[in-house]
């Protein structure tokens, strides 16, 4: 019995060793993805665990799993638990010995573009996904993330640490809980360096899968003292459409390759305006975040189309992921949040080598 039961493990796992993760392109055995297989009777439980809740093909994994373990005689019931846990890249942990697994940086050539928008939505999408989710608005210029995320102030603090303040099941941070709005501080260099590490060091993060980063716009000695402070997994750019926003966006990335900060891609927000009857207007032209990436050699991590209940979102706190999630913006900023958890689990599993090395830009 107990040798007829070793034989159906052997030949369940030989099964789903020929299920391959479509993203990390090697199978679900190999990546040891695969925990807690019981049998009994005709009926095999196991657990898959992914390498981000926001797994955009968790569910094209868990039906080929089941097909290739329902193929092996003997079996007639298949039960999957899916469970993720997130890999890090090592950089965030190791320079700060911080518990955060995944740093993602969202940065823009200028203000104005939707960073602020794409950082805030990708946060809550990933948390919404099931991941612990933190979110750091370093934007000294205009740091909006509280009003977008609906925050008025930090929780009081514990002992000596600061505690985040939380609002979508995410832990926040901002640079704007510590400046009063009416008096706008000029921020140099050293003085933004300590602000940073603070953030980092005197905060009650917990465990993070993924830290979001809201920089400053542009490649100012801000942004750049900022990204230095600290060890990123990899950077965003947030682009307008137009000619203009496309060379500031170049720019942007030409600032995350100096400081060697991986790129997971270009986002290209307020893309077009899709109108009552289905059509849709391009306001600001077409195809410009998509040549950029192309021509840099960086993925393209989507189009954001237009749509007013973003502002209305953004000015009352209610990001538009959870306001109206089924709407086409609200998809596409989901998409965007699990396209970049994908390519980091893939990033921290291959090594940062397996990011693309960006050929050319400027
Ligand atoms: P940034 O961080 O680049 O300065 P914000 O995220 O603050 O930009 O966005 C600027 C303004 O544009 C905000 O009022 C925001 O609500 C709005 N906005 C951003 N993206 C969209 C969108 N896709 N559709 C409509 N409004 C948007």
């Amino acid at each position: 019995m107990a040798q007829k039961q070793n034989g159906l493990t052997d030949q369940i796992m030989t099964a789903l060793s020929k299920v391959q993760e479509p993203e990390l392109h090697r199978d679900l055995v190999t990546l040891n993805m695969i925990k807690d297989l019981k049998i009994n009777g005709d009926k095999a439980t196991f657990t898959i665990v992914l390498t981000t809740p926001a797994c955009p093909l968790r569910a094209r994994i868990e039906s080929e799993a089941r097909q290739a373990v329902l193929g092996v005689p003997g079996i007639k019931k298949v039960d999957i638990k899916m469970e993720a846990n997130v890999p890090t890249d090592g950089r965030s942990r190791g320079l700060m010995s911080l518990p955060i697994r995944n740093a993602i940086a969202v940065g823009s050539g200028k203000g104005g573009v939707g960073k602020s928008t794409v950082a805030v939505n990708v946060a809550v999408a990933l948390a919404k996904s099931g991941a612990r989710v933190g979110l750091l608005d370093a934007d000294i210029y205009g740091p909006n993330v509280p009003t977008m995320m609906g925050i008025e102030r930090l929780p009081v603090p514990k002992a000596d640490k600061l505690v985040p303040a939380e609002a979508f099941g995410v832990k926040v941070m901002s640079i704007g809980f510590m400046v009063k709005p009416d008096q706008p501080l000029i921020w140099r260099g050293p003085m933004l360096h300590s602000a940073i590490r603070q953030f980092l060091t005197d905060v009650e993060w917990g465990e993070l899968d993924y830290l979001v980063v809201d920089l400053p716009p542009g490649t100012g000695d801000a942004a750049l003292s900022l990204a230095q402070s600290l060890p990123l997994s990899g950077g965003v750019i947030v682009t307008l459409p137009q000619q203009v926003s496309l060379e500031d966006a170049r720019r942007g990335l030409e600032m995350f390759r100096q400081l060697d900060v991986p790129l997971l891609g270009v986002v290209e927000n307020m893309s077009f305006l899709e109108l009552p009857d289905g059509t849709r207007m391009d306001i600001f032209g077409t195809g410009g975040g998509k040549a950029l990436a192309d021509a840099a050699n960086v993925p393209f991590l989507g189009t954001i189309p237009i749509d007013p209940s973003v502002r209305v979102g953004g000015d009352t706190g209610n990001p538009i992921v959870v306001s109206n999630p089924q709407s086409p913006v609200a998809k596409a900023l989901t998409a965007v949040a699990e396209d970049l958890a994908a390519r980091l689990s893939v990033a921290a599993l291959n090594g940062p080598q397996s990011f693309i090395p960006i050929n050319m830009i400027g």
